[in-house]
């Protein structure tokens, strides 16, 4: 079966939005590539700077940076290397295992990502026209689409509430036990700082 096929697209509506969601994830790519040009970088290049600078430093590590975007430790390297050579970002030896380094943003580093992390700016003005119900719904199906991803390996890293140790159900209603609250669907959380993955 493929949702390419347009008899086969438009004879329901998951098929529809599967092909949606397939181009909405073109509109991403292109309005990263076009940052990127602008800084002659790539679109992989930014992606590292921008995760670098919102994460703590065990998650910023050429293996931990390979999985959180599927591609390979050598794409990573390369990208690495490029970012140090332009004085983008440097490694950081690890104090506990001087063979082990993470990455860090330079102050100029630091400024490309300021510059860059709106891409994604035009998905969210359109958003924002959209009710809080309505949006809290789609959040809903598209944080559980995240969680089964996961699951299944197609994601391979997230960080998110539902695999969380922390997380518990109880009545229905879904728990935060670090944060000791109840969390509605607008409070689920795709990546967050204190994730910890449940055993
Ligand atoms: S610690 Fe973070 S990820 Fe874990 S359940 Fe609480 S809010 Fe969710």
């Amino acid at each position: 079966m493929s949702v390419f096929n347009l008899n086969i697209q438009n004879e329901s509506t998951g098929n529809k939005i599967v092909a949606g969601l397939e181009r909405l994830s073109h509109v991403f790519k292109t309005l990263l590539w076009e940052k990127a040009k602008e800084y002659g970088l790539s679109p992989v290049q930014i992606q590292i700077m921008i995760f670098v600078h919102y994460h703590s430093p065990e998650k910023n590590t050429v293996s931990y940076l390979a999985k959180e975007f599927s591609i390979t430790k050598p794409t990573v390297s390369d990208a690495v290397k490029i970012l140090e050579q332009k004085k983008l970002l440097q490694k950081i030896n690890d104090a506990a295992d001087s063979r082990s380094f993470y990455l860090h943003l330079t102050d100029s580093g630091k400024k490309i990502v300021h510059e860059t992390e709106d891409f994604t700016n035009p998905i969210s003005h359109l958003l924002s026209g959209i009710s809080g119900a309505e949006q809290e719904l789609l959040w809903g199906t598209i944080s559980g689409i995240i969680v089964k991803l996961n699951r299944q390996g197609v994601i391979k890293v997230q960080r998110a509430c539902k695999n969380c140790r922390h997380f518990s159900i109880d009545d229905n209603t879904y728990f935060c036990g670090l944060l000791k609250q109840p969390l509605a669907i607008a409070d689920l959380r795709i990546d967050c700082h204190e994730f910890s993955e449940a055993v």
